[in-house]
């Protein structure tokens, strides 16, 4: 077993907060996971982690360093487009560190103290405490400190410096990382290293930086940088540091949350918003500067209250939209990303220490056991990126070393941690809290008190807590989450087999106030019924639980899936999704009737059969977080039979004209359909491509081309035949997207698109002169974007016959 140094208690002694915490943290070394799915999961991650090599995680460090590398680096955004070298090794490093102090596992710590002295001998190569992996960064953090700084990507979503991916996100990930490691096992070059680090972009940029120049650079995605600094400050007790955390919040972002502004968050990006109000609340605690407070108070409930789907994940296509679009945004191929909820559980880690409550508890139970266990593909333990929201969706993981997104580093990260937040306690240790119901057994030093959670949830219905007291009466007082999903009165505590307690209600503890003994044990009784969360904003869809678990109905792999569609190098998404009107729904008068149509199956706890369906006569439904490899069905769509006809009716109407259209289509491109581009010749600079919508009859995919980049494709023509170019694009699709459109390299129209407003497809149809067609089969057009300008997004490009 390791011997971890106590880091937690040598870090207060150095600083003193400013604000004191209402709620201590057990250190993650007191609490083991038992039998159970939670368990499960993070044998599963540890053992990745273990295949994962250090030296092709450090391979970036060394070759910017000038040092040869030790191995190949990971490809995917390790290697290629979007470009995060050494991401992955910040969220590694901070993942292994927790993983080894919940399991003791002797390799993994032998593998931190192998990459901290590789990572301290790049810092030394490289001289000045500058130690990232980003190629050039030492240049382009020279170009920033002389206040260079050019944002992409802005309004919405700053993802580049100087055209460059994020080096303040890495830069972030590897302080957070090496901080974890020293935490986790008290290495002290990991802490040398980190201040160094620190000292380096401290006084070499923020101080060359004045503040105005330093909420530029915070336009681009930063994860928590803010955060960072306040933890080096904590390391160190110098002042200098929480300076430049308090510099490091974005203002941006910090006023109008502070002033509870709920339409702010509208249309940014999700993930990038996130972590840096974790920030603010680690800066408030130690500088009691209460707006930074508010901030992240409002920002959490503004998220948790009005912008989060019933799996607790929020957003689409990976932004935030107006709390009012649920039912669009329901559509959108890229549901919730996982980061965002992995990010949002961190926040809530932190309000939970200076504000504890069972509503904080009540939304990380709900987004533990139904994002984040969900994303976690069960045989092989990869991670999906998006969780599709529109029934029929399925997920997609990663591959196990070529993928390396965002969201793989964040699932490296979390089920180290999956103890953190069973258990906690006051400071003055009067009272033990226990907030999850995950088997598991707590060790309480101070107390010297031990505590086993004894359960299957959520198979089971309940818990039982066993003591082990090494001093004969000890007393404290044992509070119970009350979780949303017991009404008042039912949550029943028995204490040694005798009830105690049966009158706590909903958003409270449930208390018991005595002096323990060893043997002594308290069963708490947490009866699950069915229910029903409707879409916000629209009752035509509806979610269904049991207890706090997600069900989910289990929709088969119809539509051409086989199991290895299931994983994907680059792919974030499904290729493969159906019209949701090939999928089963309710008809009923009211959609609260669904709960008359569903009946547990006896014998399989948490398994549901559905009658009363269109398509299915009857559906199984199983927890989403079990349900893998296949469609699944979250919201189910409820129709009134009325309604239902109306929409077949209207159905046919829409086919109709569809197939006058397609019968007046001479060629046609299907834009994100590998085929279809590759038979027509795709060429391209600076293209993007991504999801669109998945409605019934829509457009699928975009492409665009940006900053001058251009794409290209050969459609076919009619020889002499008076033919018209139809491109299609999406009515909110705003910002600088100036571009011209060639056809055989002679420029037909230039193009400004402009948000509409609408939130529909529209049609651009240019007639192509005789001339330029006489004598050919096929013709090449280009779509060529002015500089700073994006041309598209591109959703169908059509060649169709003019009407006499
Ligand atoms: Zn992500």
């Amino acid at each position: 077993m390791l011997c971890l140094i106590a880091a937690q208690s040598v870090l207060s002694a150095q600083t003193a907060s400013a604000v004191t915490n209402a709620a201590t943290l057990f250190p993650l070394r007191e609490v083991r996971l038992l039998d159970g799915p939670v368990q499960v999961q993070q044998e599963m991650n540890r053992r990745y982690l273990l295949k994962l090599e250090p030296d092709r995680l450090l391979s970036w460090f060394r070759r910017e360093a000038g040092l040869e590398p030790k191995a190949p680096p990971y490809r995917g955004w390790e290697s290629e487009s979007p470009q995060l070298p050494g991401h992955i090794l910040g969220f590694y490093l901070s993942g292994a560190a927790m993983m080894v102090q919940a399991t003791g596992d002797e390799e993994l710590h032998y593998r931190l103290d192998y990459i901290v002295d590789q990572l301290a001998e790049v810092q030394a190569a490289n001289g000045s405490g500058y130690m990232l992996a980003v190629p050039g960064g030492k240049k382009i953090f020279a170009d920033i400190a002389a206040g260079q700084i050019q944002i992409g990507g802005l309004p919405w979503t700053g993802y580049q410096i100087n055209g460059n991916f994020e080096p303040t996100y890495t830069l972030n990930k590897l302080m957070l990382g090496l901080y974890q490691v020293y935490l986790a096992t008290g290495n002290e070059k990991a802490k040398q290293v980190l201040i160094r680090l620190a000292d380096w972009f401290g006084h070499n940029v923020l101080d060359a930086l004045n503040d105005a120049q330093v909420q530029t650079l915070l336009d681009c995605e930063h994860g928590s940088i803010n955060e960072s600094f306040a933890e080096v400050f904590q390391l160190t007790g110098d002042r200098k540091y929480l300076v430049w955390a308090r510099r490091l919040c974005h203002e941006r972002m910090l006023q109008p949350l502070a002033a509870n502004d709920g339409k702010f968050l509208d249309h940014y990006h999700a993930n990038t918003q996130i972590p840096k109000f974790t920030g603010f609340e680690a800066v408030y605690a130690l500088n009691g500067e209460r707006e930074l407070d508010a901030a992240a108070v409002n920002f959490w409930n503004d998220v948790v209250s009005n912008r989060s789907w019933v799996i607790g994940g929020n957003g689409a296509n990976e932004h935030f939209f107006p709390t009012n679009d649920f039912d669009q945004a329901l559509h959108a191929a890229a549901g919730p990303e996982s980061c965002n909820s992995v990010n949002m559980l961190r926040l809530t880690e932190a309000l939970y220490q200076l504000h504890p409550s069972v509503a904080l508890m009540d939304y990380y139970e709900r987004t533990l056991f139904n994002h984040i266990l969900a994303v976690h593909d069960p045989e092989r333990g990869m991670f999906a990126y998006y969780t599709g929201m529109q029934p029929g969706s399925y997920r997609v993981y990663s591959d196990e070393f070529d993928s390396m997104w965002c969201c793989v580093g964040t699932g490296l990260e979390v089920p180290g941690k999956y103890g953190q937040m069973i258990f906690t306690h006051t400071p003055d240790n009067s009272a033990l809290d226990v907030n999850l119901f995950i088997a598991a057994e707590l060790n309480w030093p101070e107390k010297q008190v031990k505590v086993t959670q004894e359960t299957q949830f959520p198979a089971q219905e309940g818990v039982k807590l066993k003591f082990i007291c090494e001093k004969p009466n000890t007393k404290f007082a044992l509070r119970i989450r009350h979780p949303w999903w017991v009404p008042d009165g039912k949550l029943q505590l028995k204490v040694n087999g005798r009830v105690v307690r049966d009158d706590s209600r909903n958003g409270e503890y449930a208390e018991i106030n005595k002096n323990w003994r060893t043997g002594d044990t308290v069963e708490v009784q947490l009866p699950m019924h069915l229910s029903c969360q409707a879409l916000p904003g629209d009752e035509h869809y509806v979610a269904l639980l049991y207890g706090p678990i997600v069900l989910s109905g289990e929709l088969g792999r119809s539509g051409g899936l086989s199991k290895e569609d299931f994983w994907q190098i680059h792919d974030t998404l499904g290729r493969k999704n159906l019209p949701e009107s090939r999928m089963p729904m309710f008809l009923v008068e009211e959609p609260a009737d669904i709960l008359s149509h569903v009946q547990a199956v006896p014998g399989e706890p948490l398994t549901f059969e559905a009658d009363g369906l269109t398509i299915s006569n009857r559906v199984r439904l199983i927890p989403f977080f079990q349900n893998h490899f296949q469609r699944y069905a979250i919201y189910w769509r409820c129709l009134t039979p009325e309604e239902f006809q109306s929409e077949r009716s209207r159905q046919a109407l829409t086919a109709q004209h569809k197939r006058e259209i397609e019968a007046q289509t001479v060629d046609q491109v299907r834009i994100g359909d590998e085929a279809s581009e590759t038979a027509h010749h795709l060429k391209s600079s600076r293209s993007f491509d991504g999801p669109g919508s998945s409605d019934d009859d829509a457009p699928t995919h975009w492409r665009d081309a940006r900053d001058g980049g251009w794409f290209s494709y050969d459609l076919k023509i009619v020889s002499d035949f008076p033919v018209i170019l139809r491109s299609t694009y999406w009515g909110q699709d705003g910002g600088e997207r100036t571009f011209d459109i060639l056809v055989d390299g002679q420029k037909v129209t230039t193009l400004s698109l402009k948000d509409t407003g609408h939130r529909e497809f529209y049609d651009i149809d240019v007639p192509l002169a005789a001339e330029l067609l006489a004598g050919k089969n096929s013709v090449t057009v280009t779509f060529q974007a002015r500089p700073n300008n994006t041309a598209g997004g591109l959703f169908d490009l059509r060649i169709v016959k003019k009407s006499p």
